[in-house]
């Protein structure tokens, strides 16, 4: 809503291979589960002190794999100041 100015009043959802469309409104109820996942989502995030890399196919679009020690067997250090970026401050807008 902040990015758009306006609210999200109808969502479809199209399946590509069954060739079908799921289409419905959205209401109050809706809102406020999305609020309450992303407001848990966001205190878990938080929360995550140690954060355990999968290494797998998407790796190879990321931008982090020159300084991953999980993919790159002599990974480059860190830029300096890559380790304070934790402070982070999450809010929403209610
Ligand atoms: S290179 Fe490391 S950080 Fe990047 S996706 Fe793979 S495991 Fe995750």
């Amino acid at each position: 809503m902040q990015v758009y100015q306006q609210s999200l009043k109808r969502v479809s959802l199209v399946f590509l291979r069954a060739g079908e469309t799921l289409s419905f409104e959205v209401n109050d109820d809706h809102r406020q589960k999305v609020r309450s996942l992303i407001a848990e989502l966001a205190l878990r995030l938080r929360a995550d002190d140690e954060w355990v890399p999968k290494v797998g196919g998407h790796c190879d679009r990321c931008g982090f794999a020159q300084y991953c020690a999980a993919k790159t067997e002599k990974p480059e250090p860190l830029p300096e100041g890559g380790r304070k970026l934790r402070l982070v401050q999450l809010a929403l807008a209610v």
